[in-house]
């Protein structure tokens, strides 16, 4: 008996072939084998007469063979096989392409059940290909609700739907449940065995949606589980107790006086950084919002217990600023600053980590870069991460195990619905900053055509004559890319808006640039030395130009609200009036009412939630940038009312079981859950 976890190549009928193109399908092991759930299901149940079919129907018709199927070439490589079937209310046609032993198979005087699409012209009703079972043989291809699997080459819905079907039989008698009965019983739900056969090879509509119903529940609680343990075994794990130094030294030494919201999340962090036990916070606010602060906070206690703190930035720009902005805060308070990035040279590296190992920098901003090279840190304390939602799960956690238990401090600007929130800090405590600093002025937006195009060039030029700057963001372009709209790329329309504005200083940064290459022209054009910035999507990560007070997104049907309004926050961060425009051709209702949700509001959880609503979870994060596992059963968006439910008894059962001692198959699902996901960063 092959155990769940062995690989689907213990089972009869998968040779090394079968398993190479399953393991393309992500099926590696049994269990992945019978979770490998069908993409639909064709409903071959309904049944009618020949008089009853209708036009382009695919139904299910019981008949019988009126004369003996003939076979002909109608030309070389064309064969066909043809007979007529009758019941009691008219004739149907039935013809085979190149499939000559059919000939052969079916008789006059065979009672038969064909599955296929009717087509009805004139009188006659026919049929192509048909599917069908013969009476007194076993009901195979009709009356049933038929499965349909995605595929890869090498593997056909028959070779998938066997392989299924033996997998559930090797499973029969240990089918794993992931739930507690308590659970199974409170919730109303369908057993395991029950489900993992129906949601396969469904008995009739009832059951599917019974398997279904249960098979999301289950695949919310086994993850609701895994973060949630994630977030018990690190808030058991006792940390290094901090003394809370007196605020006002801090306060002091900022050129503003935080917010309410801002001054709560400090609060929030120390009361975790002096309990005793790790903090895991995430701090969320809308861009702008200021989480820079309440990360320098952080870092002044760490570094006044003695510690060392590592702040790590998705992108090398970005860590700049934050190296700027800490020995602003921090420099003069005597807090030593260093940086360390992918982009240094070999010496600049060897001698940054040099220094970090005598103990001589109290916090390192940089790329990824600080956790690899074999940087040392004498006594890591906190661990800040910036833009979370880059990095994933998974990656969270590999990067608290480079620490000795450190505090870890995330910062997201990514506003994201509730719902979506609840499994995906799972593992996180929560700070939410809901207020900007004051004095912000609101980004007026507007949506507007090409036809304004010479109006948005002068508003360009009147922008840099006031000594204030413009963002455009152009849609990357795909090459051999067909679209109905005219799409630039960002090099060429910095071209063309260069040649139309010759006074005006235009840069262009795009994707095909290297890293540093990309890094020096940000920093120049936040240094000011540049009017106008044309980029693809590379600023959309939380680069701070105060000066920047026009963003102009060409073709924004291209881009999700949630992306739009992110790059929205590039500007409005200084005192100057702002403006955002997109610019869109696209024609179509639907576009346009997007489009003017951004025009109406500048609250980034609205926004978001329109955004869930309109393109569903698939496509939040772009390409599964959250770094939560790949759902089988469950939608994150749609099922937000079972994903409540399975994160209560999650969260009920690990109070019970913080280990899961008492519930090993589901723990050794769990320890598998994120095994498989990539442990990069990107
Ligand atoms: P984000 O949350 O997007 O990371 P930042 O931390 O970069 O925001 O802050 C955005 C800007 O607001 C920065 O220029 C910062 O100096 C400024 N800022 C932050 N907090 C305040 C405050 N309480 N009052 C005034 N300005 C602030
Ligand atoms: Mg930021």
């Amino acid at each position: 008996m092959p155990e769940l976890y062995d690989s689907i190549q213990t089972i009869r009928g998968i040779g090394e072939k079968k398993a190479q193109a399953f393991a393309r399908l992500g099926v590696n092991t049994l269990y992945d084998l019978i979770a490998f759930f069908p993409r639909r299901y064709e409903d071959r149940t309904s049944s009618v007469s020949i008089a009853e079919a209708q036009d382009g129907q695919s139904v299910c018709i019981t008949a019988v063979v009126a004369d003996e199927p003939r076979l002909s070439r109608v030309r070389k490589g064309m064969e066909l096989v043809k007979f007529k079937a009758v019941d009691e209310s008219g004739v149907l046609d039935v013809t085979y392409f190149n499939q000559s032993w059919m000939k052969d198979h079916l008789s006059r005087g065979d009672e038969v059940t064909f599955f296929g699409k009717v087509e009805v012209t004139g009188r006659r009703r026919s049929m192509v290909n048909p599917v069908f079972d013969k009476a007194g043989s076993e009901k195979g291809v009709t009356g049933c609700i038929v499965p349909v699997y995605r595929l890869t080459s090498g593997l056909s819905q028959k070779t998938v739907l066997q392989s299924v079907r033996i997998g559930l039989e090797c499973c029969a008698s240990q089918m794993p449940d992931f739930l507690p009965d308590e659970v199974v019983a409170r919730r109303k739900l369908a057993r395991s065995a029950y489900a993992y056969e129906n949601i396969n090879c469904p008995k009739d509509f009832t059951a599917l949606e019974l398997a279904r119903r249960r098979l999301i529940f289950e695949e919310l609680f086994v993850l609701a589980c895994a973060l949630g343990k994630m977030r018990g075994d690190r808030t058991r794990e006792s940390g290094c107790r901090f003394a809370i130094p007196p605020r006002e030294e801090f306060l002091a030494s900022l050129p503003f006086t935080p917010t309410n919201a801002q001054m709560r999340a400090i609060r929030d962090a120390e009361q975790d950084l002096s309990s005793g036990f790790c903090m895991s916070r995430l701090v969320q606010g809308d861009v702008g919002s200021g989480k820079t602060l309440v990360a320098a906070a952080c870092a002044w206690i760490a570094v006044k217990n003695g510690k060392t703190v590592a702040f790590m930035a998705p992108t090398e720009i970005l860590a700049e600023q934050h190296v700027q902005t800490l020995s602003s805060f921090l420099g003069p308070l005597g807090v030593r600053i260093g940086k360390l990035t992918g982009s240094m040279t070999a010496k600049e590296k060897r001698l940054t980590r040099e220094a970090i190992l005598r103990g001589e920098l109290d916090v390192i901003v940089g790329t990824h870069a600080l956790f690899t090279d074999g940087v040392e840190y004498p006594s890591l304390g906190l661990v800040i991460t910036d833009e979370q939602h880059r990095f994933g799960v998974a990656q969270r956690s590999a990067l608290i195990g480079k620490g000795e238990r450190p505090h870890v401090l995330v910062m997201s600007a990514t506003p994201i619905p509730r719902t979506l929130a609840l499994i995906i800090y799972g593992d996180l405590d929560v700070s939410i900053i809901d207020e900007l600093p004051p004095g912000r002025q609101k980004v007026d937006t507007f949506r507007v055509d090409s036809s304004y195009r010479a109006r948005l060039n002068s508003f360009i030029v009147k922008q840099a004559a006031e000594g204030h700057q413009t963002f455009v963001v152009c849609p990357m372009v795909e090459e051999n890319e067909e679209s109905p709209l005219e799409l630039k790329s960002a090099e060429e329309h910095a071209r063309e808006l260069q040649a139309l504005l010759p006074e005006l200083r235009v840069s262009c940064v795009h994707g095909k640039m290297k890293p540093k290459e990309k890094d020096a022209l940000m920093a120049a054009f936040a240094a000011g030395e540049a009017d106008v910035l044309v980029s693809t999507t590379v600023i959309e990560v939380g680069v701070d130009v105060p000066n920047a007070t026009l963003m102009v997104i060409e073709n924004a049907e291209r881009f999700g609200l949630s992306q739009l309004h992110q790059l929205r926050g590039r500007v409005g961060r200084g005192k100057a009036k702002s403006w955002c425009i997109l610019v869109s051709d696209a024609d179509g209702e639907d576009v346009r009412s997007r489009l003017d949700i951004l025009c109406k509001t500048n609250d980034g959880f609205r926004i978001s939630e329109e955004d869930l609503r309109l393109r569903g979870p698939g496509d939040f994060f772009g390409s599964r940038q959250h770094g939560l596992p790949e759902m089988h059963a469950a939608d994150l968006g749609a099922n937000t009312d079972v994903l409540k439910a399975a994160k209560e008894e999650a969260t009920l059962l690990l109070s019970e079981d913080p280990s899961l001692e008492a519930h090993p198959i589901l723990r050794a699902r769990i320890d598998r859950l994120f095994a498989s996901g990539e442990s990069t960063f990107n």
